[in-house]
């Protein structure tokens, strides 16, 4: 699945290799290119036009960064509008607060609900779940039996109708099954019902119908990768018929065009929750947008080097620290930022303990607490722009009044001008430590 798509989106990639900057007419071509690439691997029209102009306006609006490449660029932001189509980030089973909790799976048929009810059954089992398959599909002769083979290859209890009482009533054996659920202490009801095998009213009436007697907690639409161009069609009708939570997609590992798969979400509004890749049970996951795209991206290696590029970049913004500390130009303008910076990443010990080179300096970073690090920061801020660069101008009424401005005493602002003092002189050791110039011989 998504082979052409994704040698079609290298292709626009590569032609982008090597440029320096991107012109609007390039960014239009490389547009034009990704919509052919969509529409030829089956991508909704609707879908194919919002992705496009997100493409383009981000494209033009991409600052030249010094990390990223033109390329770089556009395939960040094309996997990153993959990803939002794909419903954005993972979504969950929401479960009953008074299990069971109650599935309802629903789909054309063959589009793989009774196969998914083992898959989902083994899954829910691996969870620490005590799941119930139901047989509610009475049409298709054979499927309570093949629910049965499945359930008992999944190790789940199936529940079917007996001969001769609800034959024929999907609604009365899924009521049925409820009741066994509740009184057998099973915290899951898979529910399978009957599809047919294009869209029809009765089919979604007995659905809906289903649904009304065991109020499911989700709904899961099931609908095959492969059918192409009435995926969008298809999940509509449902989501008009019987109406679904979520959307479960199968034989991923089909070799079909797979714009279904993409277009889907952000067509119905529902996420796509779980995927199957293949008849056997295990075939199975939970769906995560992010692992999709780069799938279709074939790009491990490409998201890779975009990450390597960000590194880059922060690591440049370090390297002009340390030259600053180097050259001793350090002032309490960027200490206030790296305070800043540190209360944002959390618990300043546990932050400081992980860096190389401090597990010494780990007892006493032990008792450094937030709030320490809340007050240095008021006081910077009470602090004007060139007293920060020069604390040495701070003479007894500046520091009186930089005082009351953050609320501590004359002694605390001395305090901290004293560290301050004190941690240049360490920055200045340290950045000569790392072979940076200035280092220790200009520090002594
Ligand atoms: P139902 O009519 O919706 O209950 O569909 P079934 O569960 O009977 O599945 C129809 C066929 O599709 C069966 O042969 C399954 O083995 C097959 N199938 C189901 N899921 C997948 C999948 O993810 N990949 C592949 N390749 N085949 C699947």
């Amino acid at each position: 699945m998504f082979d052409t798509l994704s040698s079609r989106l290298d292709k626009v990639f590569t032609s982008l290799r090597g440029r320096g900057r991107l012109t609007d007419a390039d960014i239009d071509a490389t547009a034009r290119e990704i919509r052919v690439a969509l529409l030829e691997a089956d991508v909704a029209l609707p879908v194919v036009r919002s992705f496009v102009a997100a493409i383009k306006s981000r494209a033009r609006g991409a600052e030249v960064g010094a990390s990223l490449n033109p390329a770089q660029q556009v395939i960040k932001i094309v996997n990153e509008e993959l990803v939002a189509i794909l419903g954005g980030g993972t979504t969950t089973l929401r479960f009953a607060k008074t299990p069971p909790t109650v599935i309802l799976l629903a789909g054309l048929q063959g589009t793989g609900k009774t196969t998914l009810a083992g898959k989902l059954g083994r899954w829910l089992k691996a969870q620490g779940h005590t799941p119930l398959l139901v047989a509610a599909d009475l049409q298709r002769p054979n499927a309570v039996n093949q629910l049965q083979v499945v359930g008992a290859r999944a190790g789940v209890e199936v529940f079917a109708p007996e001969p001769g009482n609800g034959v024929g009533d999907p609604v009365r054996v899924a009521r049925d099954a409820l009741a066994h659920a509740r009184r057998q202490v099973f915290d899951v009801v898979v529910v399978d019902t009957a599809g047919r095998l294009g869209v029809d009213e009765e089919l979604m009436r007995q659905a809906a119908d289903i649904r009304d007697a065991v109020s499911p907690d989700e709904i899961l639409f099931v609908l095959d990768a492969m059918i192409g161009q009435d995926a969008v069609a298809t999940a509509n009708a449902f989501a008009d018929g019987v109406g679904f939570s979520g959307v479960v997609l199968t034989k991923l590992d089909g070799d079909a065009r797979g714009g279904a798969a993409l277009s889907v979400a952000q067509v119905t509004g529902r996420p796509i929750m779980f995927a199957s890749t293949g008849e056997a049970l295990d075939d199975f996951d939970v769906f995560h947008p992010e692992r999709m795209a780069s799938r279709i991206l074939g790009m491990g290696d490409v998201l890779t080097l975009i990450e390597q590029a960000e590194k880059a970049f922060e690591a440049e913004q370090a390297e002009a620290m340390a030259a600053k500390m180097a050259a001793s130009e350090f002032t309490l303008e960027d200490f206030l930022d790296q305070m800043l910076t540190v209360r944002k990443m959390g618990p300043i010990g546990n932050l400081l303990g992980m860096l190389p080179g401090m597990g010494q300096m780990k007892e006493q970073l032990a008792q450094v607490d937030d709030r320490d690090v809340d007050r240095v920061v008021a006081i910077i801020r009470s602090m004007t722009p060139g007293e920060r660069r020069d604390p040495k101008i701070l003479q007894a009424s500046r520091k009186a009044r930089v005082a009351r401005g953050s609320g501590v005493t004359v002694t605390e602002v001395n305090q901290l001008l004293d560290r301050f003092a004190e941690a240049r002189k360490v920055m200045r050791q340290m950045a000569g430590g790392m072979g940076l110039p200035g280092g220790m011989a200009r520090a002594k």
